[in-house]
């Protein structure tokens, strides 16, 4: 462990730029194709410094919120982007979506915690980052019940506003779906994580029952969350879609992605930076996980 760590100090030496897993150079332009016109600083290169030990195996998992009861529901939230990789920016107002995103979590977390029904993790406290098969690994590794991954949306028009529940499907429900799970999936892309092995392996897992049953599970989710977030903010026209998200294939926890408006739009920007917006978005969360829960209690 201790040498893994020094390892990773030693590669970072001043002027040693490694290609591997404790030094990689960082390509801050990931989205630059896609959020033209949404970034507010120009592409950059620079360092960034891991120590790979045990890859994400020695890692910790996050702190449980809320009652010590292991018979409680556990929910995680994951903070879309963070560290190195900033999601969109509102070209305007310099509005991240990673902090945006981090934000929400935190809301979400707090009034789930005040419910007392469930537990709560989240798969990033601050302001780091993870790659897309480490944020539902945390939830697999922690069991989770359910797990919500938290993110805002960007397009050229920017009138585009409204939030949007995604869940996995191998077949994208349109264009524009496939667009944006191939834009979210792309962080992992330039941390070297080899998708295509990776993403074969869950292909194959894919087709198994408990897959489809988790799947289902996500979709009558989704559709509590449209159905709780609908009095309380801005959704879409067509507000459930379904995409081949990475960070929602895991084959056994159930899990949407929840693209929570538009960062790239004036008063969605403003709605999802205020903390009145976010407590609204959590108020609809924190609505469906209780009728979810109670749904499937009732079923068994
Ligand atoms: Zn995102």
């Amino acid at each position: 462990m201790l040498y893994g760590a020094f390892l990773a100090i030693l590669m970072a030496a001043p002027g040693v730029a490694v290609e591997s897993d404790g030094v990689r150079p960082v390509a801050d332009a990931q989205y630059g194709a896609f959020h033209l016109g949404f970034r507010s600083e120009p592409p950059k290169r620079r360092y960034e410094v891991t120590a790979p030990i045990g890859k994400g195996a020695a890692r910790g998992l996050p702190k449980i919120y809320g009652p010590a009861d292991a018979r409680l529901p556990l929910v995680v939230i994951d903070a879309g982007h963070g560290g190195h990789d900033p999601g969109a920016i509102n070209a305007l107002s310099g509005k991240r979506e990673k902090d945006v995103t981090l934000a929400i979590a935190r809301a979400i977390r707090d009034d789930l915690v005040d419910t007392g029904r469930v537990r709560v993790a989240l798969t990033r406290e601050g302001d780091s980052f993870l790659v897309l098969q480490d944020r539902y690994g945390i939830a697999r590794r922690m069991k989770a019940d359910l797990f919500l991954s938290i993110h805002a949306d960007a397009a050229e028009n920017q009138e585009a506003r409204g939030g949007t529940v995604y869940t996995l499907s191998e077949v994208a429900s349109d264009r524009e779906a496939q667009r944006l799970a191939a834009r979210e999936n792309k962080a992992d892309i330039l941390n070297g994580v080899n998708l295509g092995g990776q993403d074969r392996d869950v292909s194959s897992i894919l087709i198994d029952l408990t897959q489809r049953e988790t799947m289902n599970v996500s979709a009558s989710f989704a559709r509590l969350l449209i159905r709780e977030a609908k009095p309380n903010m801005m959704l879409r026209e067509k507000s459930h879609k379904f995409a081949s998200f990475i960070v929602l294939k895991a084959p056994d926890t159930p899990s949407v992605l929840f693209e929570t408006g538009y960062i790239s739009n004036a008063e969605d920007s403003a709605f999802l930076s205020s903390r009145d917006g976010q407590r609204k978005v959590a108020r609809a969360v924190t609505s469906a996980v209780q009728a979810h829960f109670a749904r499937r209690l009732a079923r068994d």
